[in-house]
């Protein structure tokens, strides 16, 4: 599995549609301060379900549609589209490509997609869940975030390894079991 694209249409800075294509492999984004580098990092937690203000950045959700600039008025929503390779069928789903996509409005609302068709949030949610790429999982490290995971207690730093390896899930079932 790994990320083939994403469009952003109205999501922060992006204000016309941009599509980004990434290869197997790791991917670098570069460009100066305030150029749209983290708002590409928040794109990819928004549109995989991510609730917080907070985490993207922002006051309020509505904070992730284009403000507007001195030469372009605001936009009335934002939409995202992540396109993944899934020919290894690491996502539940029988497609060998599957796209999720979210709309927001203005008035706060939210809509998603998974190829194309309308579905609900914990559709999404539960697409993601065995993955290892669904929300609170720490498969984004944010600016700064590094420091912590560094200066982190040993066991606490195994902790966020285990995680993003998706290890921890079946220690917990292990602990749970063996209290029974
Ligand atoms: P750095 O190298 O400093 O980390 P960066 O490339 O990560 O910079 P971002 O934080 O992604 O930069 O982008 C910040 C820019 O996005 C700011 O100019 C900000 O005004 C703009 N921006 C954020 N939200 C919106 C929005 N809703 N509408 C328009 N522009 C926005
Ligand atoms: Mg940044």
């Amino acid at each position: 599995m790994h990320l083939k694209s994403l469009t952003l249409r109205g999501f922060k800075s992006f204000a016309s549609a941009t599509t980004l294509r990434f290869e197997p492999g790791v991917t670098a984004v570069v460009g100066p301060n305030g150029s749209g580098k983290s708002n590409v990092v928040d794109a990819i937690a928004w549109v995989l379900g991510e609730q917080g203000a907070k985490a993207l950045r922002g006051g309020k959700m509505q904070d992730v549609i284009f403000a507007g600039t001195a030469g372009r008025p605001p936009l009335g929503r934002a939409e995202v589209t992540l396109t993944i390779d899934n020919t290894d069928s690491a996502l539940p789903i029988d497609y060998t490509e599957v796209s999720i996509t979210r709309r927001m409005f203005r008035e706060g609302t939210s809509e998603y997609e998974i190829n194309g068709e309308q579905v609900r949030l914990l559709d999404v949610q539960e697409l993601l869940s065995d993955s290892g790429i669904g929300r609170e999982m720490h498969v984004i490290v944010g600016q700064g975030q590094l420091d912590a995971v560094l200066q982190a207690r040993p066991e606490d730093r195994r902790g966020f390894i285990e995680e993003a390896a998706g290890v921890l899930k079946h220690r917990k079932r292990k602990e749970k079991a063996l209290r029974k």
